[in-house]
């Protein structure tokens, strides 16, 4: 971290002495995410990915957290199979006793085609990870807080989640999905003493969006014209810092009367 988001005067950091997990956590916005709340006093991180080892890895992540003084460990798992995502909250309780904050950030944008031409295994694949997935995480998660009566839930969403995205369609069903969920999940726990929030990020540069950029860039372009968002390094790109620094404040007492909210946090590119 470069220092940016550190407190003057001794202030009470954002993630004091939580416990949390991040999904997606090796890569991006995860990443981000992770390093983040280590670097806000979290007594430790959870961070759960696909890939084992390397670059853009769940271990890689928690060798950064760890050289930067916090406490992290890594769990393999799929966040679409509910075993993998069962067993990765369980390792949390049985590791670190409780589960006060989560940001779920794993996902995939998917190959582009227009609905017509959209593979059915393709759709499939990209809502099961990022909507079927986000509310497998949703919901052991919540199973995992509910026993404290207390704890902090984001979903990462995207601006595609309020906006349409051409030759997306699972990706932007997905994500308007997921703010649909997050909704649907605030109301339903906010008596047990929950809160539940997404973020709307625009457009980020990370791993992601680099991939895309480069294996696919004529479906980039016309998608990027069709839906007037801005291109990659052409207008109000942002950091995966920018997207992390929203979800560990939105998990944090600052933001206690906040539930349920679609946090768009994309340099004003969708405005409402
Ligand atoms: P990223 O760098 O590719 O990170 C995504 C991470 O999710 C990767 O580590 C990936 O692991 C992991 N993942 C993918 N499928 C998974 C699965 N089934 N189970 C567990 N982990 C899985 O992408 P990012 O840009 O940071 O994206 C993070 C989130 O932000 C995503 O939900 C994305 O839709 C959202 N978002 C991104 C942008 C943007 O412009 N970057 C904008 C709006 C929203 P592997 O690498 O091993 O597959």
């Amino acid at each position: 971290m470069d220092g940016w988001c550190r407190l003057p005067y001794g202030a009470r950091m954002l993630a004091d002495g939580k416990i949390a997990l991040v999904t997606g956590g090796g890569s991006g916005i995860g990443r981000a995410t992770a390093e983040l709340f280590a670097a806000e006093g979290a007594a430790a991180v959870v961070v759960v990915d696909l890939t084992e080892s390397g670059e853009n890895s769940g271990p890689e992540t928690v060798e950064l957290v760890r050289k930067a003084g916090g406490t992290a460990l890594f769990v393999r798992a799929d966040v679409a199979v509910e075993a993998e995502m069962e067993a990765a909250v369980a390792v949390a309780l049985a590791e670190f006793g409780r589960l006060d904050a989560a940001v779920n950030c794993a996902g995939v944008a998917g190959s582009g085609a227009k609905i017509a031409d959209m593979a059915l295994e393709e759709w499939n694949r990209v809502v099961g990870i990022d909507l079927t997935g986000t509310f497998l995480a949703l919901k052991h998660e919540i199973r995992a807080m509910l026993p404290e009566r207390a704890g902090t839930i984001v979903n990462i969403a995207s601006a595609a989640g309020l906006v349409p995205v051409p030759y997306l369609s699972p990706y932007c069903s997905a994500k308007h999905g997921v703010l649909g969920l997050t909704k649907t999940a605030a109301k339903e726990y906010r008596n047990a003493g929950l809160r539940i929030n997404a973020i709307c990020p625009g457009v980020i540069d990370t791993p992601m969006i680099r991939a895309s950029a480069a294996e696919r860039p004529e479906v980039a372009k016309q998608s990027r014209e069709a839906s007037g968002a801005n291109a990659l390094g052409g207008g109000f790109v942002g950091r995966p810092e920018q997207i992390a620094s929203a979800a560990v404040w939105l998990c944090s007492e600052g933001a206690s009367f906040v539930n349920g909210e679609s946090m768009v946090v994309d340099g004003g590119t969708v405005t409402r």
